[in-house]
């Protein structure tokens, strides 16, 4: 830097002498990481300077924050109520539960949701809509974490009440509505986008308008696509096309849609969605134990790029450290097994879906999903010196098979110490437990569940 001396340089934060997960996900020893403005501005071995925030990296490895690429704030106070239940969940769980919140119950539900993600080393989420959505927005801002929020759109389908639903005109002005007060807060941390809750429950008109929409405000659509076999045959049934063919006809296939789940899909559905540069997330233990097994390793043969999502907290939680070691177990034992091929998911995928995948899902690619100068500074800090993480051979996939929530030490966000030490530096954690218990009991009962 001409004209600097290297004495003057001063960062808001230096963490020194760290290892770091490059974007090959190799690991470097012994380096300084620099931030300055929300951003990456400096990686280096003995990098010169000062900084208001000097962090030791001894035992740490820094890597990107995860991120949660489907999730739904409105279902974390519905914790493991839908486990060992028969069906049909929706209609017995999610849509009374759903429907009866407040938006002070939606405020208590987003708070815990962003106080387990920051502790799991979740740093962005995609909400594909739930009531109340901007206070999942107000939430993100002050907990500063990032997140792309839609608003659950809905104006078809038999089993879902008057409440939940309301004409396409309508929706689209909501979420017009929601995007005017919200798009951008928290310096750019949230971002507002359309929702379109599924295929099963939008009608023409308003896959239309929300495609219109979001090209007209650039902004991005988050549906439910491909989860279950209904959802081919409704689509076959009333359109004569598979669900991607639908949204294709409708206009809402291409860059800034991403879709959920992607299990049940046809060869000709991956080359549609890859032609279109969809970017499609899987939510493994939601699809394991729910729908079957995604094709992961033809869809990455295609060129997709792959995020991960919790689906919300309802039947799991919100690790995506679970997520990933089910989905490689899966995966291998489903795909690889019968063929004796123990490399049809490899580590490296599976970091990416992580990281670099999550982050192109949400449209922010360029902007993040790995440490590299220049990008938003989204940086985790695990504890790698445990005796269930060290030694290892081979560190990259000892994160993926060993690391989990609680293994996250320091979170950092847009370039802002969120967590430290485990301290979750804005949000009162006793406060937020006490008021989530008291918000389920009181929910549940209106709710009737
Ligand atoms: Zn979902």
């Amino acid at each position: 830097m001409p004209g600097i001396q290297r004495k003057d340089l001063h960062y808001d934060l230096l963490v020194k002498n760290v290892r770091i997960l490059d974007p090959e996900f190799q690991v470097l020893n012994d380096m300084d990481i620099a931030i300055q403005n929300g951003r990456i501005s400096a990686i280096g071995k003995n990098l010169p300077g000062s900084a208001d925030e000097v962090l030791s990296g001894k035992g740490l490895l820094a890597m990107p924050g995860l991120v949660d690429a489907h999730h739904h704030n409105a279902q974390q106070l519905l914790r493991a109520k839908p486990i060992d239940e028969y069906p049909m969940i929706w209609t017995r769980f999610l849509v009374p539960f759903e429907s009866n919140m407040t938006a002070e119950d939606m405020e208590v539900s987003s708070r815990l949701s962003a106080l387990e993600m920051i502790k799991g080393g979740t740093t962005a989420f995609a909400d594909a809509g739930g009531p109340h959505m901007d206070m999942t927005a107000l939430v993100t801002v002050e907990s500063g974490m990032r997140g792309v929020i839609a608003r659950s759109t809905m104006d078809m389908g038999g089993n879902i009440p008057d409440a939940m639903k309301c004409s396409a005109e309508e929706n689209i002005r909501r979420t017009r509505e929601l995007y005017d007060a919200w798009n951008g807060a928290g310096d750019g941390r949230v971002r507002i986008w359309f929702g379109i809750r599924q295929v099963m429950t939008c009608s023409e008109k308003l896959l239309r308008l929300t495609a219109e929409a979001a090209s007209d405000l650039h902004t991005g659509m988050h549906a439910h696509l491909c989860e279950h076999k209904d959802e081919v045959s409704f689509c076959l049934t009333n359109y004569r096309m598979r669900p991607a063919a639908w949204l294709k006809e409708t206009g809402c296939l291409g860059s800034n849609l991403l879709t959920a789940h992607n299990v049940v899909l046809s060869e000709e559905d991956i080359t549609l969605l890859s032609d279109n540069h969809v970017g499609t997330v899987h939510c493994p233990r939601s699809n394991l134990t729910n729908h079957g097994f995604p094709k992961t390793p033809r869809m990455l043969e295609q060129g997709l790029s792959i995020g991960l999502g919790s689906d919300g907290a309802a039947t799991s939680s919100l690790s995506l450290w679970d997520e990933v070691k089910v989905l490689r177990n899966g995966i291998i034992g489903y795909w690889g097994l019968p063929i004796f091929d123990p490399v049809v998911l490899p580590i490296p995928s599976l970091l990416r879906m992580m990281s670099q995948g999550g982050a192109d899902a949400i449209m922010q690619g360029d902007d993040l999903g790995s440490i590299e100068v220049g990008k938003l500074a989204d940086i985790i800090f695990i504890d790698v010196d445990q005796p269930h993480i060290m030694p290892t051979h081979n560190l990259p996939a000892t994160l993926v098979e060993a690391v989990h929530a609680g293994d996250v030490k320091h979170s950092v966000i847009n370039g802002k110490l969120v967590m430290k030490d485990r301290h979750v530096l804005t949000i009162d954690e006793e406060k937020v437990l006490y008021e989530a218990e008291k918000t389920m009991r009181d929910l549940s009962r209106r709710a009737g569940i």
